[in-house]
């Protein structure tokens, strides 16, 4: 029997694999693809905090970005920039199987097209049905780490809650003329409540995608035909790629013998949509917990709840913040969104927000406070009413 079992082979699962692995247990990990970088559907946007804290090599680097261009509804920029860089783009594809390699090096083991169809909880063990190729086929571990991403029903069957609430994300690679930053766009003609992006990749290539509630593929294809129209765009390239994102964690992320992490368990910014880095912060806190509960063979859920009260202690507030702001923001219609984005740069909100650094790419909570509490945001906020 093996120590720990992890569901899924993303990068959170990868990364708790790895900790876990290289701390001495056995570790396999199931994925249900074929293998690693294939379909992924994510733009790869991570900040230089996240690159240095866990120690993300260059080599799946494809972009260093220093600011955004964002667009408001009426087609007017605002430039957010700084001297520092702010966000790098990996390569996704490579990313996962960057992750992996770590993981397999520190001793786990992968076993792919090894979908986990059902987990149950023993006393002594945790049992994973494998679905597929592998039907029939059970894998047995003292503990069980879910890291199958958005969607998986296994977290709700556990009697964990299902996500609170989610988006979907839409993307297609496209080529471009030579777009050297990055630009987003609001408004609800493409990206009704949320946005789109552009993201240059490498040279005259770029993802081009958006979040949305509904009607995904229309929205893109609104989105490419206005890219095209402004020249930015030439040609779309590969099939898009559509995968939902949690904006709410599920209402427990722990069990007897199992824990949650990354999408699964709801650890994405609201505001962006994006997962990586919250995810590995939480999976880090989530393999010193096993280790911990492996080592005096106590695997019980009041153990393991010690996880999810210190990863709620980093992130909860964070996410909780940045939720209201994402459900008051879909609630504007384009004209609020257009005078919001002219009371920012009228009062010079953007360069006193960049100028303070409370809002950095990954940490959005303060920043918003802090402008919520600003004398002239009354304005917005009659605006907003
Ligand atoms: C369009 C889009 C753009 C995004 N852009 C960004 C971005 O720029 N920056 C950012 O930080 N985040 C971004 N995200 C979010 C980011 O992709 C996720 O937060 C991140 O992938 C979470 O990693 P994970 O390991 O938890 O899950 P995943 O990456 O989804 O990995 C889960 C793995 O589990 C496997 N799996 C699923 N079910 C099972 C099963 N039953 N048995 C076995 N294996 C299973 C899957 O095949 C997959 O390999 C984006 C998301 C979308 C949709």
């Amino acid at each position: 029997m093996k120590d720990v079992l992890v569901v899924g082979g993303g990068p959170i699962g990868s990364y708790v694999a790895r900790r876990l692995a290289g701390a001495g247990y056995e570790v396999v990990v199931l994925e249900k693809k074929e293998r690693l970088g294939e379909k992924v559907c994510c733009t790869g946007i991570i900040s230089p905090e996240c690159i240095g804290k866990f120690n993300i090599a260059d080599c799946v680097v494809l972009k260093r970005v220093n600011g955004a261009r964002i667009f408001s509804p009426s087609g007017k920029p605002i430039r957010l920039w700084r001297e520092e860089e702010q966000a790098c783009v990996v390569d996704r594809a490579d990313f996962d199987i960057y992750m992996a390699k770590r993981a397999m090096e520190n001793g786990a083991e992968y076993r792919f097209s090894s979908g986990v169809s059902s987990i149950a909880v023993h006393d002594d063990r945790v049992s994973a049905g494998i679905a597929g190729n592998g039907v029939g086929i059970e894998v047995e571990a003292r503990a069980a780490v879910i890291a199958s991403g958005f969607g998986s029903k296994l977290v709700a069957e556990l009697g964990m809650g299902e996500a609170g609430d989610y988006v979907v994300g839409v993307q297609i690679e496209v080529e471009t003329t030579n777009i050297d930053e990055i630009e987003v766009y609001t408004g609800h003609e493409l990206a009704t409540g949320f946005f789109g992006w552009l993201v240059p990749t490498e040279e005259r290539r770029a993802l081009v995608g958006l979040l949305t509630r509904r009607k995904a593929s229309l929205y893109l294809n609104k989105m490419i035909a206005l890219l095209k129209e402004r020249g930015k765009v030439t040609s779309d390239g590969m099939e898009p790629v559509c995968r939902g994102i949690t904006l709410k964690p599920p209402k427990k992320t722990y069990g007897k013998r199992v824990i949650v992490v990354g999408d699964a368990a709801g650890q994405v910014k609201p505001t962006t949509g994006g997962g990586i880095y919250f995810g590995l912060l939480s999976g880090e806190i989530a393999a010193e917990h096993l280790k911990k509960a492996l080592e005096v063979d106590d695997l019980s859920s009041k153990r393991l709840a010690g996880y999810e009260r210190e990863w709620k202690q980093k992130l909860g507030q964070e996410l909780k913040i940045c939720y209201w702001a994402r459900r008051i923001f879909e609630g504007l219609s384009d004209k609020k969104i257009n005078c919001v984005c002219d009371i920012i740069t009228k009062y010079g909100i953007d360069e006193a927000l960049l100028q303070d650094g409370e809002l950095s790419f990954d940490w959005h909570g303060k920043a918003i406070v802090k402008l919520a509490g600003q004398k002239m945001m009354s304005r917005l906020s009659d605006i907003i009413r």
